[in-house]
């Protein structure tokens, strides 16, 4: 069988998988050996080189996943991160940054690279403009990310790619909203796909990993820089994740049905100003997320009517957890405000679109009914408590 022609279930299910031969179990042995031989072996393996069996299995996965010719699995996604960004960036480089990526990447860049020389700008907004006018003689990245943590707003990846092609740019995208179910970012021609495996790659909310996708040459210098940050992932683990991923791609669209589902009623309830989902035709950047996404994600954001105490709210929800993290497949609903941007101060939020009101929901496999009379029984009581 050719790998190129399989569909998305199975390589989910069997690409890099490990034949059992000896025992001919059905599934990847786990390899926990951190010492292997290196006389008389091709490779030499060993856990931070990122390539015992098990690694090398998921490598294999989410390169295919990704299709790129070679992957790399982290020990979080912000290792993936941080290592792909100092691999491509050296002492006096520049780094064009999307405005309103998620706050890990955010807080790494503004307080690591003044100690590294790297010099970096963050884009005023999402159009070709704002990204070509934060460009230098010394700019050596663009970096984006896309959909957007919490507003759910979209890049144009074609037009980030044909940028980056004609000055000589290496583009990175953080792909975790959109996981390698719903958005190709290599089919416009993106060099460098980033995860964080924590979310829906993992989708358990149980594991913490990274991932990375790109060509043999470009994964060949995050390797090299990888091996001396030491940001792998322990073997068990990638066996656990590897496990997760046969099931992404049910999931993850189970999700963007019932985050659609979702999205579409509350945008029609009477205590709600505001939905944000790119699956929305009154989304602003739905024309191009159709584009280039093939599903909408599981992600969406709320704001409640002002006169509505979001936390009492979110208190008053039963079945959906007010929870940090994403992606799982248990619903989960947070406060951007007091979370993901609590470190920001309340005029940058401001002039993010981010309003206190607003909720990030992470929609889960649960059914749609049960969600919904969740969220009614919740509008009811903080509706009565306001009538107090
Ligand atoms: C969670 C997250 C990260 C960081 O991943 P960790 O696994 O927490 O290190 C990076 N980007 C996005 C979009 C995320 O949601």
């Amino acid at each position: 069988m050719k790998d190129q022609k399989l569909g998305i279930n199975t390589i989910c299910t069997h690409v890099g998988e490990i034949k059992d031969e000896q025992f001919k179990g059905a599934i990847s042995p786990l390899y926990m050996s951190s010492s292997y031989a290196y006389e008389g072996v091709d490779v030499k393996r060993y856990p931070r080189y990122f390539n015992t069996p098990n690694q090398e299995a998921l490598n294999k996965k989410v390169a295919m996943l990704e299709k790129c010719e070679a992957g790399l699995i982290f020990g979080s996604g912000m290792a993936a991160v941080s290592t792909t960004l100092l691999a491509f960036l050296n002492k006096g480089d520049h780094v064009v940054v999307q405005k309103t990526i998620y706050g890990g990447a955010y807080n790494f860049i503004v307080e690591e690279f003044p100690k590294f020389g790297i010099e970096f700008s963050f884009t005023q907004g999402f159009s070709e403009a704002d990204f070509d006018s934060e460009i230098k003689d010394n700019t050596k990245v663009i970096y984006v990310e896309t959909p957007s943590n919490p507003l759910m707003l979209i890049t144009d990846l074609e037009m980030i790619s044909r940028i980056s092609k004609d000055r000589g740019l290496v583009s990175m995208i953080d792909n975790t909203f959109a996981s390698p179910i719903n958005q190709t970012p290599s089919d416009f021609g993106i060099d460098i796909m980033l995860h964080s495996a924590t979310k829906y790659m993992g989708g358990h909310s149980d594991i913490c990993a990274g991932a990375v996708a790109a060509s043999e040459e470009h994964i060949k210098k995050i390797w090299n820089v990888g091996k001396n940050l030491g940001g792998s992932l322990s073997d068990y683990t990638v066996w656990l994740l590897e496990r997760s991923m046969k099931t992404m791609a049910i999931r993850v669209k189970a999700q963007n049905r019932n985050a659609k589902k979702m999205a579409k009623w509350l945008e029609s309830h009477a205590m709600v100003t505001k939905v944000y989902y790119p699956g929305l035709k009154s989304h602003p950047d739905y024309e191009l997320a159709k584009k280039q996404m093939r599903g909408f994600s599981g992600m969406l954001s709320f704001e409640l009517n002002s006169d509505i105490d979001a936390n009492q709210f979110m208190q008053s929800l039963q079945l959906v957890k007010q929870s940090m993290s994403l992606a799982g497949i248990e619903s989960t609903i947070l406060s951007p405000t007091k979370t993901s941007h609590a470190l920001l101060s309340a005029d940058e939020r401001a002039h993010q679109g981010i309003a206190d009101g607003l909720l990030r929901f992470s929609v889960g496999i649960e059914n749609k009914n049960d969600l919904i009379a969740d969220f009614e029984q919740a509008f009811e009581k903080v509706a009565k408590k306001q009538l107090v």
